[in-house]
């Protein structure tokens, strides 16, 4: 695996891939990246660092998909609406490069703040996310959507992968994200690969904020996967927003402070009111375990 910290140090590892140099450390592997087969191409796996199983099954897809298989950490200051969840977002550099050296990674992108945001984060771009950010996630975490996006858009104009690794378990964040790619302008050249959400023994949906949790809260915290799973079971029994109502009471029970239990039409994230068989519809959920927040979803038919 290499490491690299700067942006034109990495394009220029990449340029040279491109034009087949002799004198690479990943020569035959890279340099195919950019010929065809059935593992063509450059996969990219963004992360925000703190690595788990979840990751890495997306890095190991890539490896099975791609030749050339490149992974960022970059904790985005710019999609922090609380500045004090920013401080405290775990970091476990030294593991993360272990993890991702043994698990196929061929190139590690970790960026200085400086690198992704030149100009400082102050100086916000607009996107145009239109409903989709207004919802959910993007109602209760004010502008994360668009400095998701500031960073996003970095990195995929540094690495220009041919395939984009994202986890399900960051659902509206997906589509967030194939917005921005249609943007600009690049959804036919980056295929988004939605890789299924891992999860603990107990149902528990892997996360880096899961290390931020004490013993109680970790005890607890199941009890979003036990709503999602409520609500699959429940679904088609009575009214939505009945059914919604009582899973919000449920985890409040548990000690949760909910921001929002959604059900939702999966391809829209529009809020669905009638049950209907021939719909996708997706449970969310967003809660506080203490002063953590998590959140999950599951597909409910
Ligand atoms: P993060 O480091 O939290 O920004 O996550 C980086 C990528 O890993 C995102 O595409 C996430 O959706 C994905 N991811 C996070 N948790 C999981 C999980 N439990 N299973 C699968 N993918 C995940």
């Amino acid at each position: 695996m290499i490491l690299f910290k700067k942006t034109n140090e990495l394009q220029q590892y990449l340029n040279q891939c491109g034009q087949k140099e002799q004198s690479l450390p990943f020569r035959s592997r890279a340099a195919n990246a950019f010929g065809n087969g059935t593992q063509a191409g450059i996969g990219f796996v963004p992360t925000m660092g703190a690595l788990h199983d979840g990751h890495l099954s997306l890095l190991k897809t890539s490896t099975r998909e791609t030749q050339l298989s490149i992974c960022s950490i970059f904790v985005n200051p710019a999609q922090f609406n609380d500045p004090i969840d920013f401080k405290k977002y775990p970091s476990t550099l030294e593991e993360d490069i272990l993890k991702l050296e043994t698990n196929g990674c061929d190139i590690l992108f970790l960026p200085h703040v400086e690198e992704i945001y030149p100009d400082g984060i102050g100086k916000k771009k607009h996107y145009d996310l239109g409903y989709l950010e207004t919802i959910l996630e993007g109602e209760f975490r004010p502008g994360h959507f668009q400095g998701v996006c500031m960073a996003v858009e970095k990195l995929l104009f540094i690495v220009q992968p041919d395939k984009l690794y994202l986890g399900q378990k960051d659902y509206q964040q997906c589509m967030i994200i194939a917005r921005l790619i249609q943007l600009m302008g690049l959804e036919k050249k980056i295929d988004i690969k939605i890789c299924p959400i891992l999860r603990e023994k107990d149902g528990l949906a892997m996360s880096s904020r899961n290390m931020l949790l004490d013993k109680e809260q970790r005890a607890k915290a199941p009890a979003l996967y036990e709503t999602l799973i409520f609500l699959k079971q429940n679904i088609g029994k009575g009214s939505l927003a009945d059914l919604k109502k009582e899973a919000i009471h449920l985890l409040q029970q548990k000690g949760f402070k909910p921001d929002y239990i959604e059900i939702a039409d999966a391809k829209t994230l529009k809020p669905i009111n009638e049950w209907d068989a021939r719909t996708n519809i997706l449970g969310m959920v967003a809660a506080y375990n203490g002063s953590v927040r998590l959140i999950d979803n599951m597909l409910l038919n």
